[in-house]
């Protein structure tokens, strides 16, 4: 189904429709529009409306579900943010609250203590900056965290930011270098013999392109479906969080544990998240989610005073073993799909680079073939993946 070297040699690129205004679909259209590609952006809600605008918006290179492979991206997408983020910042003229902080895996008991050295030693191979560090180091860095902590992996090579803020100021340099963005609903694609010529919208009207890039986060599978008839185990997937605001100091850390993020933002929120949910397209905070989560942090941080500003829910997208899915999707010439699971706002700059790479330079990154439409559903059949 997926023919990569024929993207090495004849596709014309033209003019490139991306369906989804998400971090996805606007990393995408900001590095295609620096390179003198026409874009047009169709989001039908608002830009960073969905799964984008929730993130806690940690770039933490750190899942490993599937392979090594998956840490080595998310150390790619880490330098790709690094090298990419003051050009965005000036092209937008947007503040999008960035910092660097430092994630402390908080170990609690024996197993965790052997988990987090493991996983430290695994990032340590793709050059990330982590450590293993004790309780009375740990409560060093912040002395509110809990007595019963017996030390984690100190990981130092993470940025986070406002999400909501990010995404937006990627539209609008994206528009500062000739992207165009339509408001609307995609609601089919059309072709010529096997080639795509346009996106249909809900309104009548039709976006003449030369190449589409599905960028629908948890929406992709369904169109796929729908446009393509090809069905990919892209899955909805809710996730619940908190805003919190603190009372008392910064946190000396932020701190990942059990699933949990806490990270203390810029403008003083703090995030607090994610409660995974089976509940398909339907997300949004529950009474149960919010004692789920606050359970976390009472652990984490006893004595830690805060008030609750916020609860919120979003959808992102499920794919096995967390691997994205990315590159040529269907039978049809320039129809192409780009969707992470839930930890899309990573790796975004990495996939955004690579889409970019093989259109516009049509170059294939070494990792690319793991993404293949083909390698998820090769992947979908893997028992040991069904429950991740
Ligand atoms: C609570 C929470 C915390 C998270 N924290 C992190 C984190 O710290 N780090 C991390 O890496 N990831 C995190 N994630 C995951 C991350 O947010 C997602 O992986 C990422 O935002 C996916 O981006 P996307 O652009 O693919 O999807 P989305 O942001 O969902 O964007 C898809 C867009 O497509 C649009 N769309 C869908 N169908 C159509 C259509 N037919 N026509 C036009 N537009 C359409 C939607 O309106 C939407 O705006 C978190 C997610 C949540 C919910």
């Amino acid at each position: 189904m997926t023919n990569l070297s024929h993207y090495q040699s004849s596709h014309n690129l033209g003019k490139v429709a991306i369906i989804g205004g998400g971090v996805i679909g606007c990393f995408l259209a900001y590095r295609l529009s620096k390179e003198g590609v026409p874009v047009v952006i169709i989001e039908r809600r608002g830009v960073a409306s969905e799964a984008s605008g929730w993130s806690a918006g940690n770039v933490q290179p750190a899942t490993r579900t599937y392979g090594q492979f998956q840490i080595d991206m998310g150390a790619e997408s880490l330098a790709a943010f690094r090298r990419w983020l003051p050009e965005i910042k000036e092209e937008s003229g947007r503040d999008i609250r960035d910092q660097k902080i430092r994630y402390l895996y908080a170990a609690m008991n024996e197993d965790e203590v052997q988990d987090t050295q493991v996983f430290a030693q695994e990032l340590s191979e793709a050059k990330l900056r982590v450590e293993w560090i004790d309780a009375k180091a740990a409560r060093e860095l912040d002395s509110r965290l809990s007595p019963g902590l017996l030390g984690g992996m100190l990981h130092s090579d993470c940025i986070q930011m406002d999400p909501y803020m990010f995404t937006n100021a990627l539209a609008v340099a994206s528009r500062h270098n000739g992207a165009r963005l339509i408001n609307d609903e995609a609601i089919g694609l059309e072709f010529l013999h096997d080639r795509i010529t346009g996106v249909k919208l809900s309104g009548g009207d039709v976006v003449h392109c030369d190449t589409v890039v599905l960028a629908m986060g948890a929406w992709s599978g369904q169109a796929i479906k729908k446009w393509l008839n090809v069905s990919l185990p892209i899955g909805p997937h809710a996730l619940q969080k908190l805003h919190l605001r603190p009372k008392g100091p910064r946190l000396g850390c932020a701190v990942r544990w059990m699933g949990t993020n806490m990270v203390h933002r810029s403008d003083g929120l703090m995030h607090l998240g994610s409660k995974h949910d089976d509940t398909g397209f339907d997300a949004r905070p529950t009474n149960d989610g919010k004692e789920w989560l606050l359970e976390r942090v009472h652990k984490i941080f006893p004595s830690l005073k805060f008030t609750i500003e916020e609860a919120g829910a979003g959808c992102g997208a499920s794919t096995p073993g967390r691997v994205p899915i990315l590159g040529p999707v269907g039978l049809a010439d320039g129809v192409f799909v780009s969707v992470a699971s839930t930890n899309g706002f990573l790796l975004s700059a990495f996939m955004s680079d690579v889409l970019t790479e093989l259109l516009v330079h049509r170059h294939v990154h070494t990792l690319l073939p793991e993404l293949t439409s083909d390698q998820a559903i090769r992947r979908s059949a893997d028992p040991q993946l069904k429950d991740i």
